[in-house]
């Protein structure tokens, strides 16, 4: 069986080192010709609304799914009248816009954020005496690994940014002091069972995921079967097929919904080594009909992203169950080029593990715990 994926980034490569075990065979489609699934699999070069190179994609494959959000819609409305598309471009649609994906959560009765839409940045004066500051003004469309968004302060931040910002449409959202942010990652199969992941606690550094560890330390059954709710929910309401991701603020002990990705996603990537089975196997068992997998821990796993560079991998591989992933893609600043899991066996000894890591990650923006980096200096 052929498997077309649209997006050609790291999640496609990871989705098709899980699926060449299980016999399936991969088609991906991305616009550069640098991405990183043409080391692995065949692929087509071409814009996603060249639809002469969709159906080109398209000819033989048993179905379509994504690794990519912001693939144009038409595209997958033009797949889906030839193939099947998992998960269905209605999820697509809505995780593509933050104001129809926050509409989803207020429908389903899921917490979100306080926020305003306005039609330009005309209107953020407006939005802003409803709201207060501080707040964060972000675009609804093509915003990703925190671009598309500008924290406000203070007014000079409101006028700043009412005079440079042109995208739109836009949403304010009124600033959340978290505690923490976490997510949930679950997956729904044809015939409508689900399976979820434990939560996952992120810390990101300039909008960019820099670290995950799985599960999140300190989580009540409470708040695992809040966030599990939650996804449950959307999946649902959505008839969905696939993995699905939610990302979440702990606020006060309850959570709130930031937004959703309807793909495999760059916190779940500790699952390859830390789960009895990874995200990206149990996307592909869900597309394709197969049984989902146990999304059981196998002990405690930390994953570090590594950005724009990359370390000796000599330095880094002697250490215990520590695993690099490497995407082949050139080293540009700010740019996701693989990522390191730390697997353990229990929270302390992942603990002494991460602090036993290199020089290369002594840096705060690693954002290990500080007792850790400094102890292994
Ligand atoms: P997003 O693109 O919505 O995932 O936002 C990127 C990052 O910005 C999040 O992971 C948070 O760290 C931060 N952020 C986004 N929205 C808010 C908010 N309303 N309040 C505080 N921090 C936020």
């Amino acid at each position: 069986m052929t498997i077309g994926i649209l997006g050609g980034g790291q999640l496609g490569y990871m989705l098709a080192l899980a699926g060449y075990p299980l016999n399936f065979h991969f088609r991906f489609l991305d616009p550069s010709p640098q991405a990183p699934v043409g080391r692995i699999a065949p692929r087509v070069t071409a814009e996603y609304t060249d639809f002469e190179a969709l159906e080109k994609f398209a000819t033989g494959l048993a179905l379509v799914t994504y690794e990519f959000e912001n693939v144009p819609i038409e595209a997958v409305h033009f797949l889906q009248k030839r193939l099947p598309v998992y998960p269905s471009p209605q999820a697509l649609e809505i995780a593509q816009d933050r104001r129809s994906e926050k509409s989803l959560f207020k429908r389903l009765g899921i917490p979100i954020t306080e926020f305003v839409t306005l039609d330009s940045a005309d209107e953020l004066d407006q939005a802003v005496r409803k709201l207060g500051l501080p707040a964060i003004v972000k675009t609804c469309r093509l915003g990703y690994d925190g671009k598309g968004q500008w924290p406000l302060r203070t007014d000079d931040d409101v006028a700043q940014i009412k005079n440079s910002v042109s995208a739109k449409p836009l949403v304010l959202e009124k600033f959340v002091n978290f505690s923490r942010e976490l997510s949930i990652l679950a997956v729904r199969a044809h015939d409508g069972k689900t399976a979820f992941y434990p939560l996952v606690e992120n810390r990101h550094r300039n909008g960019i995921l820099r670290l995950s560890l799985a599960p999140a330390p300190r989580i009540s059954l409470a708040l695992q079967h809040e966030a599990e709710t939650a996804a449950l929910r959307v999946l649902e309401a959505l008839d969905y097929i696939g993995v699905l991701t939610i990302e979440l603020f702990e606020c006060d002990g309850r959570l709130l919904a930031n937004e959703m990705a309807p793909r495999v996603h760059n916190s779940g990537h500790w699952s390859i080594e830390g789960a009895v089975t990874s995200q990206f196997e149990n996307h592909l068992r869900a597309v394709t009909g197969l049984p989902l997998g146990d999304t059981h821990t196998i002990g405690h796993s930390a994953m570090l992203n590594l950005i724009g560079e990359l370390p000796d991998p000599s330095q880094l591989l002697i250490l215990p169950d520590t695993h690099l992933h490497i995407y082949g893609k050139a080293l540009r600043p700010g740019r996701k080029v693989g990522h390191v899991t730390v697997r353990a066996n229990s929270e302390e000894q992942l603990l002494a593990r991460v602090a036993q890591l290199p020089p290369f990650f002594h840096r705060e923006e690693f954002c290990l715990p500080a007792k850790h980096v400094q102890h292994a200096k």
